[in-house]
């Protein structure tokens, strides 16, 4: 016999949950001007699609990218020459816009390119898997622990200079492991898992330490989010279990485009940000970089961790909706997107509305057949009819001297 009853709709009771997200403590790693971890914002970032070697389009690229609030750019430099531009690349931008945040892509065997590029970025991404290119044997069938250790000290020494170069300048490394270019080393002894994506990073953040460098990020990306995911909270258990705290950079590789490519970024760096894990964040799609910002602000003001835009909560609708819920929420969007900070909330009626606008600071909400009523709070402000209601709605806000006229 059921002795209490609880509306079904009604909000559960609170078990003492604290819903702050409480990350995890890293250490400070500078990117140019920005700090990656140590309690600083969770930062965005994206890669420009032009060739470096064209000097204008690659400034252009990076300026674009940069208004519109991109907080570090990465550049590929495949080779000597792309590493070269980089130097006029940081001057233009310094002439004719302002120094942004710099990082230098670096693949294949590139210790020479990646020692040049060191002199103008801030910030060196290299790939274990081919910093220290080995071409896979297609008839072996073992790695002997000498040929393993061989090859590590060959990494070591060719590691050694660039990050000599780095800590001299006070500049900072991403080491940045990818599931799909995992060394053929690695692959042998650990397969193509998380824990070999986790052991190629340690294995060169130790070479890091023992130079005395410890401006490092670190990121392990995979285009299957559960393998991505994964291979983050290995890292993090790892880095607890050996005392380290760097930062780390997450990203979901290859997530393709449109509606999906969004769903499988959100997913995979969602859920990590959600357990404290990660402190900057790069959203790859197969669209043109200026979409992937919008993202990553609408992943982080989602989970709270950063505050971009104006936070909207607005019921779905269903058969008590007194008014076209969609068309008013994009009247109220157009009116007010703008006022950065403000939650408002839109919502279809009396019965549920009021209650479910959670925090919202001003609510816009379906009062009878032609009239709505306008909150503040959860306090229930005038009644209007429906076709004055976004006018009043931006009158209450003026009068509470919220409103700012948009640029
Ligand atoms: S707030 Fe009212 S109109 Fe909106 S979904 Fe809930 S019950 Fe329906």
């Amino acid at each position: 016999m059921q002795t209490l009853s609880t509306p079904p709709n009604a909000a559960p009771a609170s078990v003492g949950i604290d819903p702050t997200i409480v990350r995890r403590k890293t250490r400070a790693v500078p990117v140019g001007d920005v700090f990656i971890g140590g309690g600083h914002p969770v930062a965005v970032q994206s890669m420009i699609n032009e060739d470096t070697l064209d000097i204008e389009g690659a400034v252009a690229g990076i300026r674009r990218l940069h208004e519109i609030g991109c907080e570090i750019m990465r550049v590929t430099v495949p080779s000597m020459a792309h590493a070269k531009a980089m130097e006029e690349i940081r001057d233009r931008l310094i002439k004719t816009y302002q120094n942004v945040p710099l990082v230098a892509d670096v693949h294949h065997n590139g210790m020479k390119i990646a020692l040049e590029a060191a002199k103008y970025v801030d910030n060196v991404r290299i790939n274990p898997g081919l910093y220290v290119f080995e071409k896979p044997k297609s008839d072996r069938t073992e790695y002997t622990s000498a040929e393993f250790n061989e090859i590590g000290e060959k990494i070591r020494e060719t590691l050694k200079p660039l990050v000599i170069s780095l800590r001299d300048q006070n500049k900072s490394i991403r080491i940045g492991v990818n599931h799909g270019s995992l060394a053929e080393r690695m692959l042998f002894t650990y397969g193509d898992t998380p824990e070999g994506m986790v052991e190629s990073a340690l294995e060169f953040i130790r070479i890091c330490e023992s130079l005395d460098f410890y401006n490092i990020e670190i990121s392990l990306k995979a285009s299957r989010v559960p393998v991505m995911i994964a291979a983050n909270r290995l890292m993090v258990k790892r880095m607890d279990e050996l005392g380290m705290d760097y930062p780390l950079h997450l990203g979901v590789t290859e997530a393709g485009d449109g509606e999906y490519g969004r769903i499988k970024s959100t997913a995979g760096i969602g859920t990590l940000l959600a357990q404290g894990i990660g402190d900057t964040i790069r959203v790859s799609l197969t669209e043109a970089p200026e979409k992937e910002i919008p993202v990553c602000y609408s992943i982080l003001q989602a989970l709270g961790l950063r505050r971009t835009m104006v936070e909207y909560v607005a019921c779905p609708s269903c058969g008590r909706t007194l008014f076209n819920l969609e068309e008013v929420l994009h009247k109220v969007r157009s009116a007010t997107d703008h006022l950065t900070g403000l939650n408002i909330a839109v919502m279809g009626c009396i019965v549920n509305g009021p209650g479910e606008m959670a925090d919202a600071d001003y609510g816009y909400v379906g009062k009878q057949p032609g009239y709505i009523a306008l909150y503040r709070g959860r306090e229930e402000i005038k009644r209007v009819p429906e076709v004055d209601g976004v006018e009043e709605l931006i009158n209450l806000i003026k009068a509470d001297g919220r409103w700012i006229d948009p640029q």
